[in-house]
């Protein structure tokens, strides 16, 4: 995108600074900005964590520590399947098992192969030793060192979550979950079943402790513990970076909304195969972590109640935020692994206190399930976006701010936006001909054709149900056409998937809004820009300059699109989708299309619902749009709104096309009338 840098014009800056900043956050009450404090929190957490085993020199509490932190590093990959890309999965512990073991194995007297010049290679590497056997021959014996594991584990994890994932995440919902759950259910199985490999049920012996320069961790829990400390905060500064990119907003945009996701240019399968793999990296390095703390794994380790105890602990948490998660995941081990206990001895105290026989047995510990049972239901209940939610909610513009003069914005402060190559070609933008389309006995486009020249306005009409989206939807790749071609300057685009469609430079809006509703305003129209920014995931978490750079213009830009619609917008940046207006959705949406960059803009239906005011500051906006240089194929009802913006004007009634040409003549064509108002009109 050539113009992405250009710096924001003066109207955009002038808006920024208007009279609604003053509904940003102040400096906090002790004069420090939000940032400062942030980054002091961040600290003070940091030096409790680090000294915690040195204040607190209980080496069982340390060693509960430890596991809490295990299980922290499990819930922030969860969170990345299930929290940020929306994908229900049920099976999550699988990953966990494969990591675990992939290290058990590698590092115990598990296996052991004859030695022979095969190893010799390996025996350089310090990955395998050579060792007397019990039959007289030297036996192969791995020692692979668990620096190196952690992250062979994630990648071999990994793996499998694409191997997994690929036939599994075109199912949605259900389906998916139904499936990871099988998933889940036969690793375990597999790992009780292959007894030359783990041991079976009897579990894995003598996994080697790690070591660090000759000190051998052994059973002590405080190593362990600076481990977990170091691979949390890993995971977190990864989860943050990755949240905060093009590749956290392309998963938002598919857990928010996948058919509106995939129109503005995500690539679902691509960015679901990343999260599935993501995740189970994470979960692969921290099974590596738990099966060296324990120095052993049984198939019992990593059963169903495992994923479920992690997903209680994002939901609990807050689903979709990084720290909730977390602090979500701490809680609940440290609840089961000292609260109850201590509760536990209270209530016996009580119990023998009022002579309560039952009082004086119970074991809360062992009813875990039923109390995240009921933590679950209050949270349901009473905090459904969990302890720390994942998105902020900001508080409604004031009234003054509401009731500001409305200003116009207006297109030409974007100039940018239209095609540079202004002498229109000859040949059409876009060629649809003999198109097709039918849902099982329903013909609902019946080979229509239709052209759009360069820089003009088409406008579809027709009576409801003639076909008018989804002639849109046959276009843009969210239905395949039975027959027909579309081509689309110059190149054939018909049976491209939608992502493909819009890098082709074709967006379009939605007659029923599809916005990601919990996403702002702001992440929804760069959500619009993901097909022109670049940043893979090195870039993304390395925050390369060139990244932080793109980033940076992205924003600017997507500030500078809103900025088109005056201040209806602009003061909402912040705030999330599902809080704004109706017809501020609709401006939403046309901002987040323009975003892409397109050629063409597909608008289905963009005044429904709006007021005659409202109405007319559209058609302004998108007649400025038009002399920008955008060609736009318009689906409207409103035919004085028609009149005034439409070049040409293409009339369907039940999937073909009965008319054509320029507004006022299709006005008084007959079938036209005819199809809108009946036949006694038309003969009238
Ligand atoms: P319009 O936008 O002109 O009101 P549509 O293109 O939405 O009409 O619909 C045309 C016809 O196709 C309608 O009869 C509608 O019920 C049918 N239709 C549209 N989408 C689907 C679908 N996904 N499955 C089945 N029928 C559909
Ligand atoms: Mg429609």
């Amino acid at each position: 995108m050539a113009d992405i840098g250009k710096p924001p014009s003066a109207t955009t800056a002038s808006l920024r600074r208007g009279s609604w900043a003053k509904a940003l956050p102040r400096p906090g009450f002790v004069g420090l900005s939000p940032v400062t404090r942030r980054h002091m929190a961040i600290l003070l957490i940091v030096a409790a964590a680090v000294l915690f085993p040195l204040l607190h020199k209980n080496d069982a509490d340390i060693d509960s520590a430890a596991n809490a932190l295990a299980f922290a590093a499990l819930a922030l990959g969860l969170n990345i399947v299930v929290g940020f890309a929306g994908l229900l999965d049920l099976g999550y512990a699988a990953f966990f098992a494969i990591g675990a073991y992939a290290y058990g194995v590698a590092s115990s007297f598990q296996l052991q192969p004859e030695w022979s010049s095969f190893w010799e290679p390996f025996r350089w590497l310090d990955l395998v030793s050579r060792m007397p056997g019990a039959s007289g021959s030297d036996i192969v014996h791995f020692q692979v060192s668990f620096w190196l594991m952690l992250p062979v584990s994630a990648v071999i994890a990994a793996f499998f979550g694409v191997l997994f994932g690929a036939p599994t995440l075109r199912l949605k919902g259900d389906y998916l979950a139904i499936v990871t759950l099988g998933f889940g259910e036969i690793v375990p199985i597999v790992a009780r079943n292959i007894p030359s490999v783990t041991n079976g049920a009897m579990g894995l012996n003598g996994v080697a402790a790690p070591q660090l320069f000759g000190y051998s961790f052994g059973v002590r829990a405080t190593p362990y513990y600076y481990v977990g400390i170091a691979l949390v905060a890993l995971l977190i500064i990864t989860s943050l970076r990755l949240k905060d990119s093009r590749i956290g907003r392309a998963w938002m945009a598919i857990r928010e909304d996948e058919i509106a996701a995939a129109a503005m240019g995500v690539n679902r399968v691509r960015f679901k195969l990343l999260a599935f793999a993501t995740g189970a990296a994470f979960a692969g390095a921290t099974g590596t972590f738990y099966v060296a703390k324990l120095q052993t794994a049984t198939p019992e380790m990593f059963m169903f109640p495992v994923s479920v105890m992690i997903l209680v602990m994002i939901v609990f948490g807050g689903i979709g935020s990084v720290w909730g998660v977390v602090v979500g995941a701490l809680l609940l081990q440290m609840l089961q692994s000292w609260f109850l206990e201590d509760l536990s001895q209270w209530l016996h105290v009580l119990g023998r206190l009022i002579n309560f026989d039952w009082l004086q047995h119970v074991e809360l510990a062992s009813s875990i399930e039923l109390i995240f049972g009921l933590i679950l239901v209050l949270m349901m209940l009473y905090r459904r976006e969990g302890l720390i939610p994942a998105t902020r909610r900001m508080p409604a513009l004031t009234l003054d701010q509401q009731s500001a003069q409305i200003e116009r914005g207006g297109f030409d402060t974007l100039r940018a936006l239209g095609n540079e190559d202004r002498n229109a070609s000859a040949e059409p933008l876009l060629e649809v001909s003999g198109l097709s389309v039918s849902f099982g006995g329903l013909v609902a486009l019946h080979s229509v054709s239709l052209s759009v020249p360069a820089h003009s306005v088409v406008a579809v009409i027709g009576p409801n149900g003639s076909g008018k989206s989804t002639l849109f939807n046959a276009v843009t790749g969210l239905v395949v056409p039975d027959s027909g071609s579309v081509r689309f300057a110059g190149r054939e685009i018909g049976r491209l998937p939608p992502h493909r469609v819009l890098e082709c430079g074709i967006a379009r809006t939605f007659q029923n809004i599809r916005l990601f509703p919990n996403l702002t305003v702001l992440e929804n129209v760069m959500i619009g820009m993901h097909a022109r920014l670049g940043a893979g995931p090195a870039g993304a978490l390395l925050r390369l300059p060139r990244t932080r750079r793109e980033e940076e213009a992205a924003r600017e830009r997507a500030l500078e699109i809103l900025a088109l619609f005056g201040n209806r917008l602009l003061p909402r940046a912040d705030h999330v989708a599902s809080s704004l207006s109706y017809a501020n959705r609709r401006r939403t949406e046309i901002a987040r299309a323009l975003a892409s960059h397109p050629k063409l803009l597909l608008l289905d239906e963009p005044t429904a619902g709006m007021n005659p005011a409202e109405t007319l500051e559209l058609a302004e906006q998108i007649k400025s749009l038009h002399d920008a240089g955008v060609a736009i194929v318009l689906i409207e009802h409103k035919l004085d709104v028609v009149v005034s913006l439409a070049d040409m004007v293409v009339v369907l009634d039940h999937g073909e096309k009965i008319a054509e040409g320029p507004p006022a003549v299709v006005r008084r064509d007959e079938d036209v009338i005819r199809a809108y108002l009946g036949r006694s009109a038309a003969l009238a």
